[in-house]
């Protein structure tokens, strides 16, 4: 069987997260079809994301060129075409990432490959392979099944596999760049950092996520009170930004921040996966929510099942008993 591949992403000089997951990912694969894993590092002065591999696959693909040096997905695109056709791997894992989806389906056209896109887990059963994606707005798992070819693309969503040590020492193969400048058509410009607002719950060790459940701009006043009574800060799903009831830079999720407090209580949220994807590694989850189908049960620690205006008032009053 040949191998499986996973592309190390980086951004602005680092390796980003999900790279090791794939990693991770990739070598359960090739345990079971008793194949290796290698990685493959697009980029420039690549010599510290290497030492930060080495370990963690049995073969890195190393091409280290200035073009390289941040994400195109036209140069990566004709960049990974060729290797793919070259190499032709059983399984190519990509992260399914804003960098992912703006270059697996073009690749996976160019090279006509099947390609799924945002799977959850792999497993192969008979020596098929079988996906995990979601479907209806995480309330429903599916099982995918492809036609037989020799070779796969998948994007992986990030936090479904753990970023593991490991203790491989990969053989390194540097290759020729099979371009050295950009395409006209489109060029990498810079990097635009989103502006930081008055508080930065990336940073806070308590977050009180409230959701749509909390149904008014108004009641938003006693979120707040709660998250000054336990020392938390509060940040938001989506709707909550879409009605302008908080700021962007409050936003949990997939196309808002990824947080890792030591506490998130989730108050009148569903649980969407794009909420979830931002949330997910906090070390503690309380979700409060009247809906006991709501999904996100299925990631709390704890769970209070009742009326949010109705909890929120009885916790607040605990905590201060406590603390006097
Ligand atoms: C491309 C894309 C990107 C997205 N990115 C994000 C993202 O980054 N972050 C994000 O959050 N969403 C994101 N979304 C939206 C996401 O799909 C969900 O629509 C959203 O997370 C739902 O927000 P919610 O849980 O607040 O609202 P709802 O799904 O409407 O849930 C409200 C919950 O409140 C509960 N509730 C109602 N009243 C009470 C009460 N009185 N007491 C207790 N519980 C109550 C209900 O039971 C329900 O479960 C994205 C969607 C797309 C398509």
């Amino acid at each position: 069987m040949s191998e499986i591949f996973a592309l190390i992403e980086h951004r602005q000089g680092a390796i980003r997260d999900v790279s090791y997951e794939l990693m991770t990912c990739g070598r359960i694969l090739a345990e079971k079809l008793n194949t290796k894993l290698t990685a493959i590092l697009l980029g420039y002065n690549t010599q510290k994301f290497v030492e930060s591999v080495k370990s963690q696959a049995h073969r890195i693909l190393v091409i280290d060129n200035e073009v390289l040096k941040e994400f195109n997905a036209e140069s990566y695109q004709i960049t990974l075409s060729k290797i793919i056709k070259k190499e032709n791997p059983s399984i190519t894992l990509i992260g399914h990432t804003a960098f992912g989806m703006d270059l697996c389906p073009a690749l996976a056209t160019q090279l006509n490959i099947p390609f799924t896109t945002d799977c959850l887990n792999m497993e192969m059963v008979d020596r098929n392979l079988i996906v995990t994606r979601q479907m209806y707005d995480g309330k429903l798992n599916a099982k995918v099944k492809f036609r037989k070819n020799p070779s796969y693309i998948l994007s992986l969503r990030a936090g479904c596999f753990p970023a593991e040590d490991c203790s491989l020492n990969a053989e390194i193969v540097n290759i020729e760049s099979p371009i050295t400048t950009e395409p006209d058509y489109r060029k990498f410009v810079e990097y635009i950092e989103a502006a930081v607002g008055d508080v930065d719950i990336t940073k806070a060790d308590i977050v009180i996520g409230v959701g749509r459940g909390i149904k008014d701009k108004e009641n938003l006043t006693m979120v707040e009170e709660f998250a000054n009574t336990i020392g938390g800060v509060v940040a938001c799903s989506r709707p909550i930004v879409d009605a302008e009831w908080l700021p962007k830079d409050r936003q949990v999720g997939s196309s808002g921040k990824t947080i890792k407090p030591k506490l998130y209580i989730a108050m009148g949220i569903s649980g969407a996966f794009q909420h979830i994807m931002g949330m997910k590694s906090s070390d503690t989850i309380i979700a409060i929510n009247k809906d006991p189908n709501a999904p996100i049960f299925n990631e709390a620690d704890y769970g209070i099942v009742d009326d949010l205006f109705k909890v929120l008032p009885v916790l607040k009053d605990k905590i201060l008993e406590m603390k006097h």
